[in-house]
């Protein structure tokens, strides 16, 4: 069988799906391909959703243990794992089915199935559901399909008792002991999830730090919470060897210095980054050249095949589902022949850990390695009267300007809802605020937003509630 489409969409995620309803509402004819059932892809099936969901539970968990501090006293906790997972499972199910009605109403092609290029205008679509293949012939083609986890070089990933974020997200079971390799948004997005139900959880990370990518101030207040809350948090340490043994995994570390011990664990959660999911699209059919960072585009994110172009995970940038979006707006304005900005350097970086960790723009180490002059003020959340009502006393609010014409330049925020937070950083560094513009925002008492402009009031040295020395 074969047909037309004026354009095709290979992966149904934040990126894929967004081109394929912005494509339609602009009266496109699309044709939308994914081996799921329907719209979502990892980031509803096996990612940013599910693991909110449980991160969610855990914190529930987590209040209900704090709460005898206010003299509210519960039972210890009976976690109902089957309800739990049911729990997340209708979570997903909800949201997936309903982006399935919406490419329904939008007049969206949805097929389930798997996508390779047969040439540079043609597609081979092999239906999940047994049916025979057919071929797609497209007028352009808008790549999405996403990222699959790296795993650990040079070592067998494929070992009983070794998952990945997907299997650890299906919630089999609470295993006794977990080590999680990766100290970076996966790793401890996920091995909350598992302390907070009951493993005893182990971290191991590459570099000399959790989240390496952000600024320690922010990453110090959750490391320490995670230090109470984990068995173990190995730093300076790789993973050199793993062996499958009854009744879990034995682990070989090997640190800085080259020592080596051993340590058995139920399980071994790998969650050491992603790489881009090309491999299979026969890409090699077409002219579409190909790097480490997955199709090589150009700033209109148009691939060097004139017709085929790429969007989120496999292109250049951080793997994350606003990105992938934001990359779909761009190329549907491109197809569309419509003169768009380029793409946005401003992503906002969010680690749903508790506390969460958030950051956006320049943050205070890469101008440190760029050799640009910056100045950070923080205000500690100690100091604000809704961080006490609510008892998140431990998170700081940072914003990092140029000390010459005080423009803001990045934000960072470690604490409870910094994820929220951290919207009012991007429009702040999007609309080219300066220091005033920040103090001079009216935020709501008692909010945790006040925290913002108390930040910048620290920089220009006229803090009402957090003393910090005069600028000069
Ligand atoms: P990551 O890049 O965030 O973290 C991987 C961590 O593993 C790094 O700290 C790295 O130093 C460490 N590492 C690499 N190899 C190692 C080894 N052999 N031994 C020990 N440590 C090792 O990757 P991830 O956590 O796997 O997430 C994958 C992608 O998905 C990332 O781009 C991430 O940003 C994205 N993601 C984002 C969110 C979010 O936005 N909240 C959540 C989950 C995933």
């Amino acid at each position: 069988m074969s047909r037309s489409t004026q354009v095709a969409i290979i992966g149904a995620g934040p990126g894929g799906y967004t081109a394929a309803f912005l494509a339609a509402g602009q009266g496109l004819e699309v044709t939308l391909i994914d081996p799921s059932a329907n719209p979502g892809g990892t980031c509803l099936y096996r990612g940013c959703i599910p693991s909110k969901a449980l991160l969610h539970a855990v914190g529930v968990l987590e209040e209900s243990s704090r709460a005898s501090v206010m003299g509210l006293h519960f039972a210890p906790p009976r976690i109902d794992l089957d309800r739990l997972r049911a729990w997340k499972d209708e979570v997903v199910e909800n949201l997936t089915s309903g982006l399935g009605g919406q490419a329904k109403l939008r007049g969206v092609t949805f097929i389930q199935g798997s996508a390779s290029f047969i040439d540079g205008k043609t597609l081979l679509i092999k239906p999940g559901s047994g049916e025979s293949d057919e071929k797609i012939t497209f007028e352009h083609c808008i790549i999405a399909s996403g990222s699959l986890p790296s795993g650990i070089p040079g070592l067998n990933n494929d070992l009983p008792g070794v998952i990945g974020s997907t299997e650890a997200l299906a919630l089999a079971d609470i295993p006794d002991s977990l080590l999680v390799v990766g100290g970076g948004n996966i790793g401890l997005e996920l091995g909350s999830v598992y302390a907070g139900l009951g493993s005893k959880v182990t971290v191991v990370e590459y570099t000399a730090g959790l989240l390496p990518l952000a600024d320690r101030d922010l990453v110090r207040p959750l490391a320490k919470l995670l230090q109470e809350r984990f068995a173990n948090i190995l730093l300076n340490t790789r993973v050199s060897n793993l062996k499958s043994v009854d009744g879990g995994v034995e682990v070989e570390f090997t640190g800085k210095d080259g020592q080596m011990t051993q340590e058995s664990f139920s399980r071994v959660l790998v969650a050491t980054g992603r790489k881009p999911n090309i491999a299979d699209l026969g890409l090699e059919n077409t002219s579409v050249e190909t790097g480490p960072g997955g199709v090589v585009v150009d700033e209109r994110l148009r691939s060097s095949e004139e017709r085929i172009w790429a969007v989120g995970d496999l292109t250049p940038g951080p793997m994350l589902a606003h990105k992938a979006s934001n990359d779909a707006h761009l190329v549907v304005d491109a197809i569309l022949g419509r003169t768009a900005p380029t793409r946005r350097a401003i992503i906002p970086s969010v680690t749903y850990t508790n506390p969460e960790v958030a950051w956006v723009g320049l943050t205070e180490s890469e101008a440190r390695k760029e050799g640009i002059k910056v100045k950070a003020a923080r205000f500690p959340w100690a100091a604000s009267g809704r961080g006490h009502t609510v008892m998140q006393t431990q998170g700081v609010t940072k914003l990092i300007f140029d000390p010459e014409s005080e423009m803001l330049l990045g934000v960072g925020i470690t604490g409870h809802g910094a994820g929220e937070l951290i919207a009012e950083g991007v429009m702040a560094l999007e609309q080219g605020f300066s220091a005033k513009d920040m103090a001079a925002i009216i935020r709501p008492h008692p909010t945790m937003s006040e925290t913002m402009m108390e930040a910048a009031e620290v920089f220009l040295g006229k803090s009402v509630h957090f003393h910090a020395p005069r600028r000069r």
